[in-house]
Order: C-alpha cells, then structure tokens, then sequence
C-alpha cells in the first residue's frame, strides 16, 4: 500500500466543494488528507512516537451574515439595523453585522454603509508582529478599530497603508478583483491613499 501526500494537482483538483440542492449542503470530492507521518526520536535515535499530519476542509456555514461577505466582494460594507417598532432600540446599526438585534432579538434589516465608512475615525489601533495559525496579512499587522457616524459599534480591520494615528481618517477597500469571501476582502487605508498604492485586486 502507497500513503503519501495528497497535495499533488490532480488530488488538489479533487478537493472538496459544497452546493446547495434542496435547501442542504451537498458535498462531492475530498474533505480528509492524510500525509506521511514522521519518527519523533530522543537524543539517542530511539524511536518515542510519530507525528501524525492529518488535513481537513472545514465547511463554514455563513448563514444570516451571507449577505456582508458577499458585499464586501462587490465593493460594500453591509451593516444590519433594528427596524422593529416595539425595540427600545430601534433604528441602532450594527457593524460587524450582527443578524439578530440584541436587545429584542428581532431579525435586522441590512444596510449599506459603504458612503458613511468612508473617512471612518481610527478610535484606537494595535500592532502585533504574531497572530494565529495561517495568518495571510503582512507583518507587522497594523489592527485599526473604526467608528462609524451613527454606528453603535465599532469594527476592527487591518490597515494595509501607511502607519496607524489615533483618529485619522480611514477609508475601506475591497478584494473586488478577486474576492474570496473573507473579512480581509475588506480592508483599511488612510483617506487620499492613491489607487496605485492599494494592494494588488483591491479597489475602493
Ligand atoms: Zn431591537
């Protein structure tokens, strides 16, 4: 029996895929890999145990936030609203998109704030050279976190121009070249950057 690495591109081509039949997820090709494992030895060459790689794909139901991630592709920023009139809360926008209003679990409205998150006001920021596991930022990140006119939350994203200021005016771009349906499809530069120096399939 052969075991090896199932990276090469034929079985990359067999990579797992979703769709949606029936209103439920049907998924065809491959979801687990196994590669090689590898002798864990002491100091004297004797044998104490093997790692074990082992590779899944994880299906991501985005569910009610479907709709802001596939925005962010299309170049806006999709905020969700309380609309009922019996909230004591009513009319509160909510970025990051929140499905539900938290305060009368009503469903929210979506709504395009795309106008009103340009010139977005920097309320703090962090820097931090190590992040978690398949981090696909440039380090040092540069962590902003944005307030919004008439927003009541405010949302963290990276900056991916220039060095971050307490309340400097940031301005959104997005992954519209090539989007993959993640938050960094959104992210952040000062206000004036010029289009030459956004990163490469982002646009504002
Ligand atoms: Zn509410």
């Amino acid at each position: 029996m052969k075991v090896e690495h199932l990276a090469s591109k034929e079985e990359d081509e067999k990579r797992g895929t979703v769709k949606v039949v029936n209103g439920r997820y049907k998924p065809s090709g491959l979801f687990h890999y196994i590669s090689l494992n590898t002798p864990i030895k002491d100091e004297n060459g004797t044998l104490m145990g093997i790692t074990n790689p082992r590779d899944m794909t994880y299906i991501h139901s985005y569910g009610g936030e479907a709709v802001f991630f596939e925005g962010l592709g299309k170049g806006k920023l999709i905020a969700s609203r309380c609309d009922n009139p019996d909230c004591v809360t009513k009319g509160s926008i909510y970025m990051p998109f929140r499905i539900h209003c938290p305060d009368c679990l009503a469903k929210n409205t979506p709504v395009d704030i795309t106008d009103r998150a340009r010139g977005g006001n920097v309320h703090s920021f962090m820097i931090t050279e190590r992040t978690g596991a398949f981090n696909t930022l440039p380090t040092p990140i540069k962590f902003v976190n944005v307030e919004f006119e008439g927003v009541c939350t405010i949302l963290m994203g990276a900056l991916a121009v220039g060095e971050p200021k307490m309340d400097m005016k940031v301005t959104p771009i997005f992954r519209t070249g090539d989007p993959q349906y993640i938050i960094t499809d959104m992210l952040w530069v000062p206000v004036g950057t010029p289009a030459d120096q956004l990163p490469e399939h982002y646009t504002f």
